[in-house]
């Protein structure tokens, strides 16, 4: 099976074809350097994301803050995280980069102050 992606890593938005047969990569075509092909080989094999969403927060000037992690999650954990998020609430003063949670080792970072 071939994957083809328009490669995110840069903004040259390289083409990039990953050819898998039994979920093995067998080979990665089109990206133009090491980046890239690392993206795209962990596109196939284990997709990440860097999510983004809001908390709620106790005080603030508005009912939530927005939120995003300090890195790239597998896609497939996203809706564990999304459900995580849902239930806690924050209390304000909170500055804009701050962690105010950690999930799973992951840290969950203000997007703005609240
Ligand atoms: S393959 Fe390399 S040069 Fe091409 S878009 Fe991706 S990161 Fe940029």
């Amino acid at each position: 099976m071939i994957y083809r992606f328009t490669c995110i890593v840069c903004p040259l938005g390289c083409s990039i074809e990953v050819e898998v047969d039994d979920g093995e990569v067998k080979e990665v075509r089109g990206c133009t350097c090491p980046r890239g092909k690392e993206w795209a080989v962990q596109e196939v094999t284990n997709p990440k994301r860097v999510v983004i969403s809001v908390v709620r927060v106790d005080g603030g000037a508005l009912p939530t803050v927005s939120v995003k992690t300090a890195e790239p999650i597998p896609k497939e954990k996203i809706p564990e995280l999304m459900s995580y998020l849902a239930k806690i609430k924050l209390k304000a003063p909170i500055k804009i980069g701050e962690v105010v949670a950690e999930w799973k080792g992951i840290k969950i970072v203000a997007t703005r102050g609240a």
